[in-house]
């Protein structure tokens, strides 16, 4: 079995877009996160499954800097999160995205408003109408015009979960945090999320996802980390874990995989099929450029 810390050689030779040492999170008495050490190489898709419980959220948000770990390091891109300054912070926090599990949409907006908001904050140099061209067109993209006007308590929970993925990406984030984005949604708006998430992967974005989805992870997934109460089971290739002969992470998959229903196929089988054979970084190009 292989230690918590990436052990394959390629990936330590790239820079990291993530390092966490020994990370511990309690919620009072509870430990959420034991002692977690983990690195994912930049340009590198990853999900993160595991049992309910297991502390893929709280590794998420550690991941991304909105909670911070009661011992333990992480560094983002290079930079360590509980030393750098403010200003460090703030500038990494522009090239990143996260999707929370629940959503997190403003109530108190519209949904236009929700998509605008990113873009006052941190796209002042373009002109109000500019901003409001941006999100018609993201917006016609993922057939969410009719929502504009609505608050997120008008639209259904996959309703909801799709502005946040939208909001999550409007400002084209270099690295993407998306948590179990397409559980409870239905299956055109799952379908809609997945390509868009290709395509940003094809054009550079790094995703860190928590997913059951076997057909995302098989589409996207070059690396895949297995959690069990609080620790790393194992963080390798795709194609490695479910080569493992550990057993337990193969009672995981089994269980979390089959528990997204995906129950007509072989899930590994699906798993082998679809993956990518080799975990190298994706090039950039232009595509997706929303932008006036
Ligand atoms: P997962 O995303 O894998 O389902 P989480 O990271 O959300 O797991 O939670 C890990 C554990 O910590 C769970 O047992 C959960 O009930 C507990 N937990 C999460 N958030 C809190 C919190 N704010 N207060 C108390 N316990 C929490
Ligand atoms: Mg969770």
């Amino acid at each position: 079995m292989e230690s918590q810390a990436t052990t394959h050689q390629s990936a330590r030779e790239r820079p990291a877009l993530l390092r966490l040492l020994d990370v511990t999170v309690r919620y009072a008495e509870y430990c959420a996160l034991d002692s977690v050490s983990l690195e994912l190489p930049l340009g590198v898709t990853t999900a993160i499954m595991g049992p309910s419980g297991c502390g893929k959220t709280t590794l998420l948000r550690c991941a991304a800097g909105l909670l911070q770990p009661h011992a333990g390091s992480v560094e983002l891109l290079g930079v360590d999160l509980a030393r750098a300054p403010d200003r460090e912070v703030t500038r990494l926090r522009r090239q990143m995205g996260f999707v929370f599990q629940h959503g997190a949409l403003w109530q108190n907006m519209t949904v236009r408003e929700n998509l605008l908001l990113p873009l006052e904050i941190h796209r002042d140099e373009l002109t109000p109408a500019q901003r409001r061209r941006t999100v018609e067109r993201i917006a016609e993209r993922f057939d969410l015009t009719h929502l504009l006007h609505l608050r997120p308590a008008q639209l259904s929970g996959g309703g909801q979960k799709l502005v946040a993925y939208v909001r999550a990406t409007v400002l084209q984030p270099r690295v993407l945090f998306v948590d179990e984005p397409t559980t409870f949604i239905d299956t055109q708006a799952a379908e809609v999320l997945r390509s868009d998430l290709r395509r940003r992967i094809a054009s550079g974005c790094t995703v860190v996802a928590v997913t059951h989805d076997a057909e995302l992870t098989a589409l996207m997934a070059n690396r895949l980390v297995v959690l069990e109460r609080g620790r790393v089971l194992i963080n390798d290739r795709t194609e490695r874990v479910v080569r493992t002969g550990e057993p337990r992470v193969h009672e995981i998959l089994r269980d979390v995989l089959s528990e997204a229903a995906l129950y007509d196929q072989d899930i590994l089988t699906l798993l082998d099929a679809g993956l990518a054979t080799d975990d190298e970084p994706v090039g950039h190009d232009d595509a997706g450029h929303d932008y006036d």
